[in-house]
């Protein structure tokens, strides 16, 4: 039988139960996230046709896999942890040694579940499976797909896959782009490195930081990064000025090891990340929270904005909390209102109060950098164009809000000498 092929590698480090010591020196927290057994299953189709699936790549999972007829199985998908949030992620490989159809019964763990299906042959461009394949329905227990198989491998999955490769190359690409480099601010709870560039570091210490995924199934969410952060890369005449006045430091993937592990919400160590900015149990939420608190105590630092991009079941912004005392004082409204008049055949969602009484880190960046924290949610079936679109355009509206609330402090021009200035000559050194 020839080998699975390994199109997506299988990660930065090899993810076990058992988590190594704490890199920033505290003892481990016990990993509570269940891992899926990482396997194959092969099966006998009849005709000489053996199928088979795998869980071997980097953002897999599938937990268990059952033959119900000849063509026919019953794949489980569960979360790492349970109660957990409605939003299932699962990604599989299947193959053929002859082509067939196959029919592929999905059984999720948990009601109230909202899975699709997206098929792709490379791991890179995705499709979402048709009507005419696919049967399933918010909340049902077993959603149903056919699919077409052959010896080249087959990926299908809850939604697009943008993982730990895709996103480390993407902040290589603009970092590099930018003359910067790539640095990690710490190691997950799997000793993964949590990764950070600072573009426009010439720039005076006024700050813009932008964090994503938290919760790893939210691929939208870093499509809205990326967009967003590629367009403060740009220098055109919306943003020049932007460039010059201000750095945005940029964290994309905050939780590794729940990318890595396919999880459906939470850390290795088992703890929704963007519930944790008060106890700060994870590794990954102390290592943000340690970059931003160095970055606020730099002489003169000023820091402005924190985005955190996610994705949910529709696009909408969560911004402060009413009574916020959040300095710029004026920013979100002037951004809403900047962004809406941008888009003026859509109603443009948000609220200040969702999640009130839950540490996301949207509240930590009010309540302890006195800043501005908003959740860019994108939702998880928007269309990634429509998703650019948006990015860019907030992008361009916060560029332009900063730049009118925020005092300059483009660095002095040199004085020119006048009447009644001692002028010394220069000082050699023999
Ligand atoms: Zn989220």
């Amino acid at each position: 039988m020839a080998p699975v092929l390994s199109v997506l590698a299988a990660g930065r480090a090899s993810t076990t139960a058992q988590p190594p010591p704490g890199a920033d020196g505290s003892e481990p927290a016990a990993a509570l996230a269940e891992l899926q057994e990482r396997r194959v299953w092969t099966f006998d189709a009849g005709s000489g046709i053996q199928v088979c699936f795998d869980n071997l790549f980097s953002g897999a999972r599938l937990n268990g896999c059952e033959q119900l007829g000849q063509r026919e199985f019953r794949l489980l998908v569960a979360p790492e942890r349970e109660p957990i949030n409605p939003s299932p992620w699962y990604a599989l490989r299947i193959r053929s040694s002859k082509p067939c159809e196959v029919t592929l019964r999905l059984a999720i763990a948990t009601p109230k579940a909202r899975p699709r299906a997206w098929a792709s042959r490379d791991g890179r461009r995705w499709a979402m499976a048709p009507d005419s394949q696919w049967v399933g329905e918010p909340g049902d227990r077993e959603c149903t797909i056919k699919v077409s198989i052959v010896p080249d491998p087959l990926f299908i999955a809850s939604n697009h896959m943008i993982g730990i490769e895709e996103l480390d190359a993407w902040s290589s690409r603009v970092a590099m782009e930018s003359g910067v480099a790539v640095e990690p601010i710490g190691r997950s709870t799997g000793g993964r490195p949590i990764l950070a560039f600072t573009l426009n570091p010439q720039a005076p210490p006024d700050h813009v930081i932008v964090i994503g995924r938290q919760h790893p199934p939210e691929v939208s969410g870093s499509v809205g990064l990326m967009k967003f952060v590629e367009r403060l890369q740009q220098s055109d005449a919306a943003l020049a000025d932007f460039g010059r006045r201000f750095r945005i430091t940029v964290i994309p993937l905050v939780n590794p090891d729940g990318v890595h592990e396919g999880q459906w919400r939470c850390t290795l160590g088992g703890i929704d990340a963007n519930r944790d900015w008060h106890e700060f149990s994870q590794p990954e939420t102390r290592a943000v929270r340690d970059k931003v608190l160095a970055m606020a105590k730099e002489p003169g630092a000023r820091i402005h904005l924190l985005l955190d991009f996610h994705a949910t079941d529709r696009d909408v912004l969560y911004t402060p909390a009413p009574g916020s005392a959040v300095e710029p004082a004026g920013f979100v409204q002037a951004w809403l209102d900047g962004v809406q008049s941008r888009f003026p055949r859509e109603k443009l969602e948000s609220t200040a109060s969702h999640n009130l009484d839950q540490w996301t880190f949207k509240r930590w960046a009010a309540e302890t950098i006195n800043a501005p924290g908003i959740t860019v949610e994108f939702g998880s079936l928007t269309p990634h164009e429509r998703i650019a679109a948006k990015a860019r355009v907030f992008a361009e509206v916060m560029a332009e809000v900063l730049a009118a609330q925020v005092p300059s402090r483009e660095a002095p021009k040199p004085r020119v000498p006048g009447r009644g200035d001692v002028v010394r000559p220069p000082v050699t050194v023999p």
